[in-house]
């Protein structure tokens, strides 16, 4: 769970690549339809710079791309880092046209043309025997099985609260999940109340979605000239303070950019680190202000 260079160790003993890049947000795609080669371009161009944690979803619709982009790259297998998740609701999102994760999971292998992701997540908490026909802890033992064949290396989830996690450490799993992808920035230092902390005192590591929002969409608040002052200070954008931020609270940033300058900012990140005073002051100055940008519309993440 503690960063250690440029890999954080899970409490599984595995390791996972300190950033990621997002296939979902401006990637996303409604429906399959053609090939975004656009996609595979900039993958193609983030791997070969360096990047080996790539972020995927079934819903994003991207894994086809993500499979072409590592073909193309050259990549070795083992060298990279792959998350998918089985998107299992709110009700009012397509839901994944798979039965359960683990015929979801198979399908999204044939797309990647891949034997195994590292990573598999349950997307989100709204997996209910009405709506499924199996409960969160059964989908749980879907994903243990995936792993116990080989096919997932991780297992864990997405967008849990408290009592989401409670559910699944309750039921004495035999895998415990390793993380909790969750939307994380400066400007929202926990999804739902209490859900960083406790997942650091499980052994989960939490990864940040919209991890840059107080320099996109959540611009125009109090971190604006503590930015630009660090910016300067440690002569980074301040893109990078505030992803580096992240890393510093003990949080890996998933991230994505269709420009090869951020790119390749990116991956500078675990080159250099803030000062304990400067997080701070982040973490208190950030928390003068909420912005919230994705299942804002669900109230379980009031
Ligand atoms: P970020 O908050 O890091 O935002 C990245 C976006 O910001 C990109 O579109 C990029 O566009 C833009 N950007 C980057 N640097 C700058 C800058 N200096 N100034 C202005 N704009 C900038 O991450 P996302 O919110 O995009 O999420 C990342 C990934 O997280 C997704 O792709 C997905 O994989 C995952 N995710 C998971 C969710 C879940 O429910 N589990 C939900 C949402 C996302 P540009 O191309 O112009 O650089």
């Amino acid at each position: 769970m503690s960063l250690q260079g440029k890999f954080f160790k899970l409490s599984n003993g595995n390791t996972i690549p300190a950033v990621g890049y997002g296939t979902g947000t401006k990637w996303f795609k409604s429906a399959l339809g053609d090939i975004d080669t656009t996609l595979v371009d900039t993958l193609v161009q983030a791997i070969k710079l360096g990047f080996t944690h790539i972020d995927g979803a079934q819903i994003y619709k991207t894994s086809r791309e993500i499979g072409l982009a590592i073909k193309k790259s050259g990549i070795k297998r083992e060298d990279l880092f792959l998350t998918d998740k089985f998107f299992s609701g709110p009700s009012t999102l397509p839901k994944s046209t798979s039965p359960n994760p683990y015929d979801a999971l198979k399908q999204s292998l044939a797309e990647f043309q891949l034997e195994y992701v590292d990573l598999y997540l349950l997307h989100t908490p709204y997996i209910s025997k009405e709506s499924h026909g199996y409960d969160v802890v059964e989908a749980w033992n879907y994903l243990e099985k995936l792993q116990d064949e080989g096919l997932v290396k991780n297992i864990g989830v997405s967008n849990f609260a408290v009592e989401d996690l409670q559910k699944i450490l309750n039921s004495n799993p035999k895998h415990k999940p390793v993380v909790n992808q969750i939307e994380y920035s400066a400007y929202l230092q926990n999804q739902t109340p209490g859900v960083v902390e406790f997942a650091k005192k499980n052994g989960i590591l939490i990864e940040a979605y919209g991890p840059s929002a107080p320099i996109t969409k959540g611009k125009g608040g109090p971190l604006d000239p503590v930015l630009e002052k660090l910016a300067k200070k440690y002569n980074k954008t301040e893109a990078q303070i505030i992803l580096r931020w992240v890393l510093d609270t003990g949080v890996l940033p998933v991230t994505t950019s269709s420009k090869e300058d951020r790119i390749k900012a990116f991956l500078e990140l675990t080159e250099f680190k803030l000062d304990a005073e400067d997080v701070k002051e982040i973490s208190e100055v950030g928390k003068e202000k909420i912005f919230r940008q994705f299942f804002t519309e669900y109230s379980r993440f009031d």
